[in-house]
């Protein structure tokens, strides 16, 4: 889609945040055009910093066994991250980054409007819900502006901790129920007014 490729052109050479004077490659996202999930991590780490790809590390390859035991391949997601270029050292993105490379995120949305949004880990889920915290939303969809938000643990934090890794896990399993309702209509459609209940 000529929007998707305008949007990643901008991202390729943005130098809106100091994270554009070290990064390798910036790396916008990639998918289908129209997904029917998509998913958000953190940032580039390494690996995604030298492909100029999301998730093609470790976490990346335990992302696809994840999807993979729910019968979904990864080239029929959309990936992206909360921000586009590799914080040093896998250092945490820090608010000005983030809020710099707000637009980008929301542009995608705006433009694959996919039917369910995943977030991985804290920083993706506080884009949507800034008070709440991961241990409490994980598995558990939300309604963001007609939208739904599936939080999740970010899957490098689950693959080094036995506790997160059965619970993202168990998440995954999860997702297809919250994508067949999602599918069913807009979350935050008002329920039937009292009269309308009252006939019954
Ligand atoms: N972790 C992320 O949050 N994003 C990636 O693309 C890779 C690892």
């Amino acid at each position: 889609m000529r929007e998707l490729e305008e949007l990643a052109a901008r991202i390729i050479v943005c130098t809106d945040c100091a994270l554009s004077g070290t990064r390798t490659h910036a790396v916008p996202g990639e998918g289908p055009d129209q997904p029917e999930i998509m998913f958000i991590g953190e940032g580039p780490g390494y690996h995604e910093d030298q492909a100029g790809r999301p998730f093609v590390g470790p976490a990346g390859r335990y992302l696809e066994q994840l999807l993979g035991s729910i019968g979904l391949r990864r080239d029929q997601v959309y990936i992206a991250n909360v921000v586009k270029c590799r914080p040093p050292n896998n250092r945490d993105p820090l608010p000005g980054e983030i809020s710099a490379c707000r637009k980008y995120l929301e542009r995608q949305i705006e433009v694959l409007q996919p039917k369910v949004i995943a977030t991985l880990g804290r920083f993706s889920l506080s884009q949507f819900f800034p008070n709440e915290s991961i241990s409490k939303a994980h598995g558990r969809p939300r309604t963001w502006k007609g939208r739904v938000v599936f939080p999740m643990y970010h899957p490098a934090a689950a693959l080094h901790q036995g506790s997160m890794r059965g619970a993202i896990e168990e998440d995954f399993g999860k997702l297809p129920e919250a994508l067949r309702s999602a599918q069913q209509g807009p979350p935050d459609e008002e329920p039937p007014p009292a009269e309308q209940l009252s006939m019954f």
